[in-house]
């Protein structure tokens, strides 16, 4: 492909993207998608013991992807970035475009064919999540996501059901795409090119094959080059006896953490079942003073779990410093799933009272315009949509199920909930 077209598909194009040239991303159940928001049920390609990475990145699915790109054509995986520029947002395929994209029209242009496949992949952003494990069972996620929560699935429900909700995970707790020991070998050689690296979970940090690759750029005194950003649970910074977390990131000067932290104290704790809350503080202190160079933000999702003690626990963090509302904002998520979670089917009556407080937070930061629309983004969510006593009851008897298996009570808890409840059951 010329270089011209090249550029002028990364300046201009409507529906191309860098990501399929530069980007490898997969999920524990050896899934492989152009990135973390392309539509995951439709795979590019597989992990495969028989394949080497080139081959996954060069299947048939991958190549009509990237040859309708280089014409600048619609590609169905990628609806979702373009769904939303038509509402006028700002994506991610715009700002991988914009922010590197011009960095990789040479390479783009030498190793492209005519029909789309790759000669040379040089992987430069990495984003593998290389397993379900995780030492935390929060009731917004599942078994796909925690071998926790697949523990307490198949211990609770029996085999048959589990394996009729988690068929992938073929009877197993944990799921790992580096299962038959063969991944993180074909990986390592493609370890040279990366520039920047998403690494979530499961949880990754007690995820081994995260420490190959830290361990990786180490030894090849790549550690100024590669970009590394995290979304963790802050649970803990170690991995097994002797793996201190924090040594590791003191090497690499470019580091950007996102804790899944949306609630603080006896509430974290049982909505995040895992959480020792006192340990999570204790973190974040460690890291504020042994690694200043770090980012560190919170990642919190919104839900009628948090929503009633989200405020408290903000005004928590920023008092004691743990985040910067200054010259940062946290990357708040909206519950979708499951539906009865969404802060929208509560009564009209509680969603009025919620905004009205939400408001008040959204005032204070009106400098900061991430966190106002963020603070926005959630108000929004409290005044549209219908209220659901339906949804409601599902939320309670999801709820009252999982207070039976972990000897837990969510209501005491959050009190508020209660008049939710009775509003739902009259
Ligand atoms: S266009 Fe969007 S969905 Fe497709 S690969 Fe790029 S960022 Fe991902
Ligand atoms: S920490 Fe993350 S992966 Fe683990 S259970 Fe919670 S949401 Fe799921």
């Amino acid at each position: 492909m010329e270089k011209i077209v090249v550029k002028n598909l990364v300046e201009n194009g409507k529906h191309f993207c860098v990501l399929p040239w530069v980007h490898f991303h997969a999920w524990p159940d050896k899934r492989v998608m152009p990135c973390c928001i392309a539509d995951s049920d439709m795979p590019t390609s597989e992990i495969r013991n028989d394949e080497s990475i080139i081959q996954m990145m060069n299947s048939d699915k991958y190549n009509d992807l990237r040859s309708k790109m280089m014409k600048d054509e619609e590609v169905p995986e990628c609806k979702r970035c373009y769904d939303l520029e038509l509402m006028g947002e700002w994506t991610m395929r715009q700002s991988h475009n914009k922010r590197k994209g011009l960095d990789y029209v040479d390479y783009i242009a030498d190793v492209t064919n005519d029909d789309g496949s790759l000669k040379e992949f040089q992987m430069k952003y990495m984003d593998i999540r290389f397993s379900n494990i995780c030492n935390m069972k929060c009731r917004s996620c599942g078994p796909s996501c925690s071998s926790l929560w697949s523990q307490e699935f198949l211990k609770e429900r029996g085999a048959e059901v589990f394996e009729e909700y988690f068929p992938k995970s073929k009877g197993k707790i944990v799921i790992n795409n580096n299962d038959d020991m063969t991944l993180m070998s074909k990986l390592k050689p493609y370890l040279d090119d990366v520039t920047e690296v998403y690494f979530a979970g499961g949880e990754i940090v007690i995820t081994q094959e995260h420490y190959e690759c830290l361990d990786y750029w180490i030894e090849n005194d790549l550690c100024d080059q590669v970009e590394l950003t995290y979304t963790t649970n802050f649970s803990t910074l170690n991995y097994k006896k002797n793996v201190d977390l924090i040594e590791y990131w003191k090497k690499f000067p470019q580091l950007k953490i996102w804790a899944s932290l949306d609630a603080h104290g006896e509430v974290a704790e049982c909505i995040r079942s895992g959480t020792d809350w006192e340990k999570v503080v204790r973190n974040i202190r460690d890291v504020k003073e042994q690694v200043p160079h770090a980012q560190f933000q919170i990642t919190p999702t919104i839900s009628i779990w948090n929503i009633f003690d989200f405020p408290d626990f903000w005004d928590y963090m920023v008092d004691n410093e743990f985040i910067d509302v200054e010259y940062s904002s946290p990357r708040f998520n909206l519950a979708t799933n499951p539906w009865y979670a969404n802060v929208m089917i509560l009564p009209q009556s509680v969603k009025r009272r919620l905004a009205e407080l939400y408001r008040v937070y959204q005032e204070k930061h009106k400098d900061n315009v991430d966190i106002y629309n963020g603070f926005k983004m959630i108000i929004y969510n409290l005044t549209v949509g219908d209220e659901n006593k339906g949804g409601i009851l599902e939320f309670k008897k999801f709820n009252d199920e999982l207070d039976e298996y972990r000897d837990e009570k969510f209501e005491d808890l959050v009190p508020e909930i209660k008049e939710v409840y009775e509003w739902a059951q009259s």
